[in-house]
């Protein structure tokens, strides 16, 4: 068996990984990220913990085919930076391809982390038979990956799907990066549990908004389901662009399930320009939490003619 190291970077911990050709990880580790630690040392404290698990699992080194970095945005893929992620402030143009590469000398590929999750949905998830998929995680923000014509589309530095920030509404306030209405202010979990603050005047999480809304609450209700149309209509603006077969959703407010897939699935069967798009499928990711870590090794594995990336040559 062919492994290649998966490496998902975040903001509280990085998990490293040994994932087989066959998309199952069979090593994998937690290693605490320390924010305000310098890039460079947590890099190196990385580096203590690869060798660890490498040594642990057993596996030869020479059966280790690669190492494929998901990162958070942004970022430049094309010259294996990470340029300025939010929530690494430290982490400015941080060469990592380049380290990496001198320490293991392996081929590494960096994508941001959601890229990375959209061909883990298209190697052992919900888009497997898709050649035209889009995949959207809806989580602390919102992102998404194009995957169009048999192959990611990076765009020029690996920041392609940043959905997030694509204005739906400006009556809904000022985001985070300054335009009004951005989708992800609005319907993000960071989105939904701001507004549900206000409206129960006690600050209250994403989760414990939807354990109201799961409960019949009629004023979470009519706060939750506008919300729920713009994911629709966001949706749609996607399916008119890129013309996908599927939308595989993912994320942690995806996990209400039904009650969002409905009103999604129905405001793109209305609304939808063309009527292929009307019947665009809309699902949900049948990846666990460990998508970040495959993502990243598939960056190497199944997906060499999907991607173009300078950044393994
Ligand atoms: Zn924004």
């Amino acid at each position: 068996m062919n492994y290649v190291l998966g490496i998902d970077i975040g903001g509280t911990k990085v998990a490293i990984g040994l994932v087989g050709e066959d998309g199952v990880l069979y090593h994998q580790a937690k290693i605490p990220t320390d924010v305000k630690a310098n890039p460079e040392d947590v890099i190196h404290q990385l580096f203590g913990g690869i060798d660890t698990l490498i040594e642990q699992s057993g596996v030869q080194f020479e059966k280790i085919h690669g190492i494929g970095i998901g990162a958070p945005g942004p970022l430049d893929s094309k010259k294996g930076l990470i340029t300025c992620p939010p929530n690494l402030p430290k982490w400015h143009d941080v060469n990592i391809v380049h380290l990496f590469k001198e320490k293991y000398k392996l081929p590494v590929r960096l994508e941001n982390d959601c890229n990375a999750a959209t061909l883990a949905e298209k190697w052992i998830g919900a888009a497997q038979p898709n050649e035209d998929f889009m995949y959207l995680t809806i989580s602390t923000g919102i992102g998404s990956g194009i995957y169009s014509d048999g192959r990611l589309i990076s765009g020029k530095s690996g920041n392609a799907g940043d959905v997030g920030h694509m204005m739906i509404d400006p009556s809904y306030g000022t985001c985070t990066c300054g335009q009004k209405g951005c989708w992800e202010w609005i319907a993000s979990g960071t989105g939904i549990a701001r507004q549900g603050s206000e409206l129960l005047g006690r600050p209250v999480t994403a989760e414990e908004v939807f354990t109201l809304y799961n409960q019949g609450d009629l004023s979470v209700k009519e706060m939750i389901e506008p919300i729920f149309t713009i994911i629709g209509a966001g949706c749609t603006n996607l399916i008119n662009a890129f013309d996908p077969e599927k939308i595989v959703i993912g994320g942690g407010v995806s996990k209400v399930g039904d009650p969002l897939f409905k009103v999604v699935q129905s405001y793109v069967q209305k609304y939808a320009l063309s009527p292929s798009g009307r019947e665009t499928q809309i699902v949900s990711s049948g990846l666990d939490h460990n998508a970040g870590t495959i993502g990243a090794a598939a960056l190497l594995f199944q997906i060499e003619h999907a991607i173009d990336n300078t950044c393994s040559r």
